[in-house]
Parts: structure tokens; C-alpha cells; sequence
């Protein structure tokens, strides 16, 4: 069979011209300080590190190390705020607020696209039109329900819990910022986050939006610094509540060192989804998802399809429709917009997933990765797929968080469904079928959060998110997300 089955052949008649993005209107300050309060203060610490363009190693600015009473000034300050003004706001003046900022970072999303792929390294097709958009939408959709939550919570009192810290990672950083602050923001609540520290622009950027939104002072504070900042926090006795994105081992941390207080959780931790192919399914349009499922964001994804697999009678005709479409990506400059794959997020990530790729061809898998030019300095990975993948290969088990596919075959359906649960993990999956009933019964028994059915990385602020397992706990977007930031009386 493999030899009747055709090739493509680019030859590089797929070449695009350079679209640089121009950066000539950012201007990013020499030194960002933590904004506590309403103001930015510099840090008592008198610490900052550096932020680095993962592109080119080149230094972008330097962010304020938050320490012991750093984070002590921005929980206070979130508390006074809870116990004051907007505590006892009416909840349609707290929507108009949100609304605010929904609005001002679409008018600044341009140069919040910018920034996010100067910071993280993230295409800028993706900053532009999948991260500050969401963002948006997400402050938008939670400004609706701040006045409407009894009709949310029918004949129950909802009342927010108080002080909620929020900690985030850096694969969408404004985004995941948008998650954790709009539906605090509408149930009542007051905000300390802290960003990751090898993107925190972005949070500073939306700090100075939160400022011009009027937002009374201290009812968010974002603090910049490493795990020990986001440690203090966690352990902060004030805290009533921990909204972590992270990877599980700090997840588990997290719960540990909270178990014996009455503070409130939710985990959005890693995964390590199956992405399965039926031989029904039409067969470009998934081959365009798992793409997009593993490649997408340089595969820094939680819910990344990570794991694939297809149905054995389809198996080499969808591989090498893959191989194909991998040898048409564009790896390289994420400021340009031809660009599919960017930067890796820093050198400690493109290590860790050398690591595995190294282990996978160690453990006997078969590499196949896209013959590319990789650009001179700054941290890359070309997109790679394993095949002659075991059960027990540590890349078909271990959340890699890079742009690495592990590729395995079924022929039934229960057996692709003991596969795909055989995991720690259990936060989204895809399947591709002409068959609806196949994708209701598949989305039935897979054991993750959220299941695609002939399409994959679909985000909407309307749809909740979130994982069984390892993969953490809670749901944030849509109604479900409003709960875990509430008492419900
Ligand atoms: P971490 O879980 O270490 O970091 C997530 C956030 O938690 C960051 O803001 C980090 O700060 C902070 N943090 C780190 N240690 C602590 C701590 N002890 N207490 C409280 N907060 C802490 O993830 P990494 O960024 O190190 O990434 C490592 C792996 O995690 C990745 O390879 C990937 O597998 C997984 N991951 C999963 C994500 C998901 O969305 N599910 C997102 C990001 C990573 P700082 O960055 O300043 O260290």
C-alpha cells in the first residue's frame, strides 16, 4: 500500500515574502514595577530580573522582583478594597468597569500583540487574532453577568469570597490574565496575580489599562516575580482563595500547602491529549487539526492533541498527508505573519523538550522532524512527530509542552478509548469522525474536561474549561466559571 501513496512536493515554491510586523510604535519602559493599590510602586526588595525576547536573546526590559511585604502591601491593598468601595458597589457599576476594559484593550490590541510575541514568541498571527481577542471577549462575556447572578444561581445568595490570588503561566499570558481577572471581577471579588516571570509584560500593559479604566484602587494588584513570589501568595493567611494555570508537580504543591486552611482552589494543570483520527473522518480537515492541535503556540498548550491516533486502515495515507502539511510550516521570526511556529519560550522550555525528544529516539520511537533553517540565536524547536510509538514511551505519557506529536495506531473503538484514558492526565481530547453518534459516544467515555468533536483548540469565553485527574480541578469560562468565585447561600 505505502507505495501507491503520492508525496507532495514543495520544492520551496511555498516561499512568502518577509510581512514584518513594524515595532517602531512599542515602546517598552526600562524598568516595570509591581502595581499595588492603583499605582506602580517599586519593589521594597529593590530586585528586578530581566525579560528576555526568546526570539533573539536580547533583553526587553527589566520587571520588580515582589518579595515578602511586596506581596503583604498587595493583599492588604486587595483586601481594603473589598471591605470599602467595591464591596458595596451595586454589581451593574461593577459590569460597567469590565466593560472598560474589554474596551480599552481592543483599541490597544495592536500593541498588545506586539509585546505578547516580543515577550513570549508566539506568532503574531496568533497574539493577533486568537490571545488579545479572547482576552477581550473574556472581560466582555464576564461583564455580563456581574448584575445577573441571582438568574445564574436561582433562589441561592451568591456573595464573593474575598480575595482571590491568581497565579499564571506563560504560554497566554494576557489571556490567561483575562480568565482569572473578569470572572473575579464579576462576582465581587479583588484580585492579587502574579504573571510568569519570563512574560509579565503584558499583565504590566493591562495594569496601565486597569488604571485608565478608573478601576478604584487596589481591587486588582498584579506583583512580578518568580515561584517564591507566587509561594507568598499561597501562603498568604488574607487569601481566601488560589486560581492556579501551572504545571501539575507546582499544582500539587500548591494543594498541599493549602490543605489544612478553609481556602478555596481551582487547578488548570497539564494534559496530555489524545487526538484521534477514525478512518470515516475527512481525512485533510484532520490532518489541518492535529496541526494546529500540536503546533499551535509551539505546542505550549495544557490541552495540546499531543497524542495521536489513527484508525490502522487510514493510518499511512494521514501519515504522509501530515508529513506533507509539516513540510509547508513556516518556522522563524515571530513578528512575521507568515510565520506558523515561533520562538520556544525560554532556554530552561527548549531544553526540557530536547530532553524528551532525545528520550524518544533513545526509548526507539522513529523521528521525523521538518527540514527547516532555524534562525541564528534565540530558542527553537522544528515541529516533530514520533512514529512506532509504545503505551510506554515516556513521550506518550509526560506532558512535553513542545512542538512534539507522539503518533500510535488503533483499529477499534475500545481500544482507542483505553488508550486515550491510559493517562494521568485528563484535560481535552479530539476526535474526528463523519459519524456523529461515534463523537457523542467517544465524548461519552473519554475521561477529559473538554472533548472537540471534527475540530480542536476552539476557545470561547461562553464554554467552560478545565480538567479530571491531574489535570486539576474547577472549570473557568462560561456559567461554571462564575461558581468556583462565590459563595452560594
Ligand atoms: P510552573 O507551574 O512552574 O509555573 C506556573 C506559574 O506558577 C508561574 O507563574 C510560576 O512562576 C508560578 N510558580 C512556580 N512555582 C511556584 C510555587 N511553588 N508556588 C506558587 N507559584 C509558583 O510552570 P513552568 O512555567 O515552570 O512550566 C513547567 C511545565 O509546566 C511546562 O513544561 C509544562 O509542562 C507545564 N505548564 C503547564 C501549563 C498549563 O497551562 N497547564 C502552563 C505552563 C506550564 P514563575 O514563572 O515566575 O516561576
Amino acid at each position: 500500500m505505502s507505495s501507491k501513496i503520492k508525496s507532495l512536493k514543495y520544492n520551496g515554491k511555498w516561499d512568502f515574502s518577509p510581512s514584518i510586523e513594524s515595532i517602531k510604535d512599542i515602546s517598552l519602559k526600562k524598568e516595570y514595577q509591581l502595581f499595588i493599590n492603583g499605582q506602580f510602586q517599586k519593589p521594597i526588595s529593590k530586585k528586578y530580573f530581566p525579560s528576555i525576547n526568546p526570539s533573539n536573546e536580547q533583553q526587553l526590559t527589566k520587571i520588580a522582583h515582589a518579595e515578602s511585604k511586596d506581596v503583604d502591601l498587595a493583599v492588604n491593598s486587595a483586601r481594603n478594597a473589598f471591605n470599602g468601595h467595591w464591596g458595596k458597589l451595586p454589581a451593574k457599576e461593577r459590569a460597567k468597569y469590565i466593560y472598560r476594559i474589554a474596551r480599552i484593550i481592543q483599541e490597544k490590541s495592536k500593541e498588545l500583540a506586539i509585546v505578547e510575541t516580543l515577550d513570549g514568541g508566539k506568532p503574531i498571527r496568533e497574539s493577533r487574532d486568537v490571545d488579545i481577542p479572547l482576552a477581550a471577549a473574556h472581560f466582555f462575556y464576564y461583564a455580563g453577568w456581574a448584575d445577573k447572578l441571582q438568574y445564574a444561581f436561582p433562589n441561592r445568595t451568591p456573595k464573593p469570597l474575598g480575595v482571590v490570588g491568581q497565579i499564571i503561566p506563560w504560554n497566554f499570558p494576557l489571556m490567561m490574565a483575562a480568565w482569572k481577572i473578569a470572572p473575579a471581577l464579576a462576582t465581587g471579588n479583588t484580585v492579587v496575580l502574579k504573571p510568569a516571570e519570563t512574560t509579565s509584560i503584558t499583565a504590566l500593559l493591562l495594569a496601565e489599562i486597569i488604571q485608565q479604566a478608573e478601576l478604584p484602587p487596589g481591587v486588582v494588584n498584579i506583583i512580578t516575580g518568580d515561584g517564591s513570589t507566587g509561594e507568598l501568595i499561597v501562603n498568604h493567611p488574607d487569601v481566601n482563595k488560589i486560581a492556579f494555570t501551572g504545571s501539575t508537580k507546582v499544582g500539587k504543591s500548591i494543594m498541599q500547602s493549602i490543605s489544612s486552611t478553609n481556602k478555596r482552589s481551582t487547578m488548570e494543570l497539564g494534559g496530555k491529549a489524545a487526538n484521534i483520527i477514525f478512518e470515516d473522518a475527512p481525512l485533510d480537515q484532520a490532518v489541518e487539526g492535529v496541526i494546529n492541535g500540536i503546533y499551535f503556540n509551539q505546542g505550549h498548550v495544557c490541552c495540546a492533541g499531543s497524542r495521536l491516533f489513527v484508525q490502522e486502515s487510514v493510518y499511512e495515507l494521514v501519515l504522509r498527508k501530515l508529513k506533507d502539511r509539516m513540510q509547508s510550516l513556516v518556522v522563524g521570526n515571530p513578528l512575521d505573519k507568515n510565520t506558523d511556529i515561533g520562538a520556544i519560550n525560554s532556554k530552561e522550555q527548549l531544553s526540557t523538550i530536547n530532553k524528551y525528544i532525545d528520550l524518544g529516539v533513545k526509548e526507539g520511537a522513529d523521528i521525523f522532524q521538518l527540514n527547516c533553517e532555524l534562525p541564528n540565536g534565540g530558542y527553537w524547536c522544528p515541529p516533530t512527530l514520533f512514529t512506532n510509538v509504545s503505551q510506554s514511551h515516556s513521550i506518550a505519557n509526560e506532558e512535553i509542552f513542545g512542538p512534539v506529536l507522539a503518533v500510535q495506531t488503533f483499529r477499534t473503538t475500545q481500544e482507542v478509548i483505553n488508550k486515550a484514558n491510559n493517562t494521568p492526565f485528563g484535560l481535552s481530547a479530539g476526535v474526528w469522525t463523519d459519524k456523529g453518534s461515534k463523537a457523542f459516544n467517544l465524548a461519552s467515555k473519554l475521561k477529559a474536561g473538554v472533548i472537540w468533536a471534527n475540530t480542536y483548540n476552539k476557545f470561547d469565553p461562553t464554554s467552560p474549561f478545565g480538567g479530571y485527574k491531574e489535570s486539576g480541578h474547577g472549570r473557568e469560562g462560561g456559567l461554571h466559571g462564575l461558581s468556583p468565585y462565590l459563595n452560594l447561600e
